[in-house]
């Protein structure tokens, strides 16, 4: 079948700059094919890999369905990082002997309908600092790789609902994705204006009901609401976050702080221990933080909670990046984010702008600082989004109920606001 047109990012750029960041934090599951590749590749000590070493590892299933994934060494990395940072497989055999999940990365590939939609993730601090080549130049490398991973067939995937229960089809999910990405590109508003006229044309779309409302006059009724959001009055001070929304807040920030490489994964009870200590600290928000990851010191939960001074201005255009190459890329819903509806997926991309900023705040305590610098807002993005749509522990009931229970209380709105400023 011929290959579906794709939708870049246009605005986003990337070129990897080999700091072995994704060979170290990704645990990567292999086919049986490539299992078998790896295998008859033949692996010795002379090309670094010592006898002991194995180079891929059961993953997960029963013995006869067994899944496995790339071997990792003590301290995490992935087996086949040598001593210089590269892969070996690409230095001995080449880019294409790589395992596809390696290739594709930093990539993110969704059907949409006759479309096909690609997103970045935010995990690689090259696409965090926009570096490299714009994706239009990368359009040949980007195509071959999405012939590998688009599969026959993909223009009949269903699109995600809108709402529970409220289907639409693919052209008016790609409308509504226009309409949200139209108000965060208008960047003559500061990104905490616009995340509010954002949320206000979210609630709209959340009340309403689409059974009549299609194609252009589903247009019309966007433009109509997202003027009526240009109206809306902007609180001239961030309003408090409520109790429960603290609470259940921090839990969620404690999810994207976690470090789920296969080393910390292999921690045992110790480690399963620590999680559990690490959820009663961040339940109560009282006395000091539990160190979920080497780069966050326990420090006070009050030093990061308290109000900590102007965000670098750099922000503004990192933030806008990210959710623009999200939404566009169809990259918070439907198979690309836990089967979630549109709202829902929104609600939650939106949600982890303020999560950003606490782990920003954290690393900021963590060195002793009480602002914070555009180094801290990247390394904290790289954090987030590496669990942002692949972490099982956000696809679970309740990191989804959390999620409905912020946005239903208006908590979701006052936290945005409350970090932003
Ligand atoms: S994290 Fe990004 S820049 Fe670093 S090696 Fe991986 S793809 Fe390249």
């Amino acid at each position: 079948m011929a290959m579906l047109p794709l939708r870049l990012p246009t605005i986003q750029n990337w070129s990897c700059h080999n700091c072995s960041d994704c060979c170290r934090q990704h645990l990567i599951e292999i086919t049986e094919e490539e299992r078998q590749r790896i295998v008859d590749q033949n692996w010795k000590p002379k090309d670094g890999i010592p006898e002991s070493q194995p180079v891929v590892e059961p993953h997960a299933g029963p013995p006869w369905n067994r899944r496995y994934r790339l071997a990792h060494t003590d301290d995490g990395s992935c087996v086949f990082l040598n001593e210089k940072g590269l892969c070996r497989i690409h230095a001995k055999f080449g880019e294409p002997a790589k395992p596809l999940a390696c290739r594709i990365y930093p990539y993110a590939f969704h059907p949409a309908g006759k479309k096909v939609t690609v997103s970045l993730r935010f995990s690689c601090p090259s696409v965090v600092a926009n570096l490299g080549k714009s994706v239009v130049e990368n359009r040949d490398e980007i195509k071959a790789i999405g012939r590998l991973v688009v599969p026959d067939g993909a223009d009949q995937i269903p699109p995600p609902l809108v709402t529970p229960g409220q289907k639409v089809d693919w052209d008016d999910i790609l409308r509504f994705a226009e309409a949200f990405d139209g108000i965060i590109a208008d960047t003559e508003d500061s990104l905490a204006e616009r995340l509010h006229r954002v949320l206000f044309v979210l609630g709209v779309v959340d009340q309403s009901r689409f059974r009549l409302i299609r194609g252009e006059q589903l247009s019309e009724f966007l433009g109509i609401i997202t003027e009526a959001a240009e109206d809306e009055d902007f609180p001239d001070e961030p309003q408090p976050v409520s109790g429960i929304g603290q609470m259940q807040f921090r839990l969620l920030v404690a999810q994207y702080a976690r470090k789920d490489t296969v080393a910390d994964l292999s921690g045992g009870f110790a480690a399963k221990l620590n999680l559990l200590k690490a959820a009663l600290s961040f339940t109560t928000g009282k006395g000091e933080t539990a160190a979920l990851q080497d780069c966050f010191k326990p420090v006070p939960f009050s030093d990061i909670e308290q109000p900590f001074g102007a965000i670098p201005p750099e922000a503004d255009e990192i933030f806008t990046r990210y959710l623009r190459v999200k939404i566009q890329g169809l990259h918070f819903c439907g198979r690309a984010y836990y089967d979630a509806p549109f709202v829902e997926g929104l609600q939650s991309l939106l949600l982890i702008i303020p999560s950003i900023l606490w782990l920003a705040r954290w690393l900021a305590v963590s060195d002793n600082r009480k602002s914070l610098r555009v180094e801290d807002i990247r390394q904290a993005m790289t954090i987030a989004d590496h669990h942002h749509g692949y972490s099982p522990a956000l696809g679970t009931r309740s990191f989804r109920r959390r999620v409905r229970i912020l946005a239903q209380m208006g908590d979701l709105q006052r936290l945005v606001q409350w970090y932003l400023r």
